[in-house]
């Protein structure tokens, strides 16, 4: 893409109220608007971010065999009676129709997703599976000063099992972890995540969070190093040794929750009248879990981790472009570089402006392209490029012949 066809810019001036270094460093690098607190717009260069981190879920999602499905946003009051969550939910957002109903707009989905697996599930040999959506969700949170971290409406993966028994479910459960570990391996967050131990209520001892560790984080953990594994600050008053190993030397670490997974029982399938004829004709409660990630989240955890003075530092997974490629005052020869690396496949940015030079550099180091590309008379004299990787002090020539070949390699692809 030319930059000069963005209708967006970098920003100067950031909103008043925004202290979230995430939200501040996206607004500025023009990736999200800031609507309200809590409420952000996705711009051209966010929304490719997001839609990357959105696309490496969905695949592993699907490797699980989960089922992408979307379910409504507009939740009738009558199914969060059901399940006694329509008063008890303190962070509903709850709106009238003209039909003189009330709904919620949806936080969570266990009660359209049961009634709707309701009326497929027969017998046991409709089961085992799962179904997740990637959707706007909405919580009416009194503090909402976090950015990406904690909105009012931000975007949500969430997945729902369900089972004939709990052996199966646990299996599963084993298996939708290993996915989230893919996913964090592919975001660059496997080294800084941890397996977290939280509160399990009435069907299992323990929930589990993945819980990604930054200064910026909202929540406390206890990490025991030895096994890479937490317990969250709602449970350390009763588990305070390690459930793995029984380390006693627990560390307690800021981090920021990017996924949950719980094992539900029939704690919604009971009041949805859930059921499944077994292999002699009897009825037997379906076992349900649920398994949730935030992708507006982990996006805003990536800005807290990876990032310098100068603004973001993606990593290449999920990076808007794999290239910003700057033209000072060698248009023609930056434009079919541009051409050519794009006729390969390759992601790029192609700075066109008519604006000075610090401009661009300042402007590349914002937005955090991983590799960024200067082309001016004196490398072209050289039949060069200067090259640099973003998170890199160093910048390096490369020949103009040799530069597809080598971001190919970079990128994997070669
Ligand atoms: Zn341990």
């Amino acid at each position: 893409m030319r930059q000069s066809q963005l209708f967006t810019k970098t920003v100067k001036e950031l909103p008043k109220d925004e202290t979230s270094y995430n939200a501040q460093a996206l607004i500025r690098a023009g990736f999200i608007d800031k609507v309200g607190a809590g409420i952000y717009s996705y711009l051209p260069l966010g929304k490719r971010v997001i839609d990357k981190i959105c696309g490496v879920i969905r695949e592993e999602m699907a490797a699980a065999e989960g089922q992408e499905i979307l379910m409504t946003a507009l939740i009738p009051k009558e199914n969060l009676v059901t399940t006694d969550r329509w008063a008890a939910f303190d962070v509903l957002f709850r709106l009238s129709g003209q039909d003189q109903k009330e709904y919620a707009l949806g936080a969570t989905h266990e009660e359209i997703v049961s009634p709707l697996a309701k009326k497929f599930i027969l017998s046991y040999k409709d089961l085992p599976f799962s179904v997740y959506q990637i959707q706007t969700k909405f919580r009416n949170e009194k503090r909402a000063k976090a950015g990406l971290l904690r909105g009012r409406e931000f975007l949500m993966k969430d997945m729902y099992s369900f089972h004939t028994d709990q052996q199966d479910l646990d299996a599963y459960y084993e298996k939708a972890t290993a996915a989230y570990w893919r996913v964090f391996a592919r975001l660059g967050l496997q080294d800084t995540t941890y397996f977290t131990y939280a509160s399990g209520g009435s069907f299992s001892k323990y929930s589990h969070e993945f819980q990604t560790l930054a200064e910026s984080g909202e929540d406390l953990i206890y990490v025991c190093e030895d096994c890479r594994v937490a317990v969250n600050r709602e449970i350390i008053a009763e588990q305070d040794t390690c459930p793995q190993c029984g380390n006693k030397k627990l560390v307690e670490k800021k981090a920021i929750e990017t996924g949950n997974i719980f094992k539900l029982g029939t704690r919604f399938s009971a009041p949805f009248g859930l059921k499944y004829k077994d292999n002699t004709g009897k009825e037997q409660p379906v076992i349900m879990g649920c398994y949730g990630m935030g992708p507006s989240r982990i996006m805003g955890a990536l800005v807290e981790i990876f990032h310098d003075d100068k603004g973001i530092v993606w990593p290449a997974a999920i990076a808007p472009f794999a290239v910003q490629l700057l033209s000072l005052g060698a248009d023609e020869e930056a434009l079919k570089i541009y051409k050519d690396l794009q006729e390969a496949g390759i992601e790029v940015l192609y700075d066109d402006r008519d604006i000075s030079a610090g401009a661009k550099f300042a402007d590349a180091d914002l937005i955090g392209c991983p590799y960024r590309v200067v082309v001016s008379q004196k490398t072209v004299a050289a039949d060069s490029v200067e090259f640099k990787e973003r998170a890199a002090a160093d910048s390096s020539m490369i020949k103009i012949k040799d530069l597809k070949k080598n971001l190919l390699t970079r990128l994997g692809r070669s």
